[in-house]
């Protein structure tokens, strides 16, 4: 029998590497350097529960590749994660830093915990011994975390502070994301969302469909949901359906963003909120609408339900939405797919401008750090198209290409050691 859909998440990202890197004929060391993680730690640590027991947490820190720069990626909290899934979205990550072209590799750091079920010294004890485990790989030259899926700008300044107990001098620089009490860049938090924004703009402007009016249905209402959402409703987009883990609602005539995210704030959920109908998540990705922006988890659109995707364009703003077979029946059905890599770069591009800002100790205005997303963003998709038309391949296909040329580059001009 096959892997799971879930257990096959990094064979699938190299597999698509190894197709398109032979197209582009990147050298055999190339290819044998990217198909693997160069390191990954495993560590099992206790944390003492409020109620005096103690208990041991599985997490990983996992760097897929580091010639182009430290490597740089999230730490996900979420109780179905495993290492192969971690290792798959360090490896997007790699690709994703070489996409924005920014001195960056790519990494992945993740904890097995169910944080919303943890009083708030759990999860501080919690952090703070994870980031004792793995300081032996992060720091501003080496590896730099950053808020995932169950993270946060807190959890951020946990890690930034235990790791700087331990050299004894303040690091801002070990993690972005953070508050900006500490050297957190301007504009981080909701970075994802409004470079999902700029692109979305853009492939509606490539397609000839005007945003203003245009409907959008968005999966998962965290950092970046609920920031794309509102972003887009600012561009007089209609958000007619959002959800989250717990269902769905759905208004055709646009739903309100702001009474609904003070919903979310007070009850947790999106479910149930005023002037809506309740749909599932299943529902919610086969409405009829102009744009779908999957901003959750991975593996969501499968080969069960591609063909009843409606949307004509896909603005992945989650990790890895889409499996590959689902991504050939879109294709097949004319959708176009702004991927990962591409589509939701806004993150690690303003992580990037925080890092430049903590190294240096000068700190910009917001606008300042808008103005950077927009152009990397924007330039970033005039590249990726411009492969997609000249090549006649599909804008995931493109953007692989453009991150693979520049990692072969790279990798070849270092050579092997020693
Ligand atoms: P988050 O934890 O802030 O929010 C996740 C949202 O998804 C929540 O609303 C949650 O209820 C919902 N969700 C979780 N499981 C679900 C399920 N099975 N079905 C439907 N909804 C579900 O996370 P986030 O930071 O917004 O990340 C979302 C996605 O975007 C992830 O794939 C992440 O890797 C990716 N991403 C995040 C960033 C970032 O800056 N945070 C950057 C790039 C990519």
């Amino acid at each position: 029998m096959g892997a799971s859909v879930s257990e096959q998440a990094f064979e699938n990202v190299i597999k698509l590497i190894d197709d398109v890197g032979e197209r582009i004929g990147i050298s055999e060391i190339c290819r044998l350097k990217l198909s693997k993680c160069e390191r990954e730690l495993i560590v099992h640590f206790p944390v003492k529960m409020d109620d005096g027991r103690v208990k041991i947490f599985t997490g990983f820190r996992v760097m897929h590749n580091a010639t182009r720069g430290p490597g740089k990626g999230g730490i996900r909290y979420h109780p179905d994660v495993t290492l192969d899934e971690t290792r798959a979205l360090a490896a997007l990550m790699t690709l994703k830093t070489a996409v924005a072209n920014i001195p960056f590799g790519g990494a992945k750091g993740a904890v097995v915990c169910k944080p919303e079920a943890l009083s708030l010294n759990e999860l501080e004890r919690l952090t703070r011994r994870y980031a004792a485990e793995i300081s032996i790989l992060i720091g501003p030259e080496s590896d730099i975390p950053a808020p995932d899926i169950g993270t946060n700008p807190q959890i951020m300044a946990w890690i930034m502070d235990t790791y700087s107990m331990g050299r004894g001098y303040c690091v801002p620089a070990v993690v972005t994301g953070k508050p900006v009490a500490i050297g957190g860049g301007k504009g981080r938090f909701g970075a994802t969302g409004r470079g999902c924004t700029i692109i979305a703009l853009l492939a509606a402007r490539h397609l000839g469909m005007s945003i203003n009016g245009a409907t959008i249905a968005v999966q998962g209402f965290g950092n970046v949901g609920l920031a794309v959402a509102d972003f887009l409703a600012t561009e007089g987009c209609y958000i007619i359906a959002v959800s989250d883990v717990y269902g769905g609602v759905y208004n055709p005539r646009g739903l309100d963003i702001n009474g609904l995210s003070r919903h979310y704030k007070e009850t947790g959920s999106v479910v149930s909120f005023r002037d809506a109908e309740s749909i599932t998540n299943a529902q919610l990705l086969s409405l009829k609408c102009d744009i779908l922006l999957p901003a959750a988890i991975e593996n969501q659109i499968v080969e069960e339900n591609a063909a009843s995707v409606k949307a004509k364009i896909i603005i992945e703003g989650a990790n890895g939405p889409t499996t590959p077979e689902a991504h050939e029946i879109l294709c097949g059905n004319g959708v176009f797919i702004v991927p990962d890599i591409l589509a939701n770069i806004g993150g690690v591009v303003v992580s990037y401008l925080e890092w430049v800002q903590g190294l240096q100790s000068f700190f910009w205005a917001e606008e300042q750090v808008n103005d950077y997303l927009q152009q990397i963003t924007t330039n970033a998709f005039s590249e990726v198209l411009e492969i997609s038309l000249n090549e006649k391949v599909d804008m995931r296909r493109a953007a692989y290409m453009i991150a693979l040329r520049r990692l072969a580059d790279a990798i070849d001009v270092r050579g092997v050691y020693p």
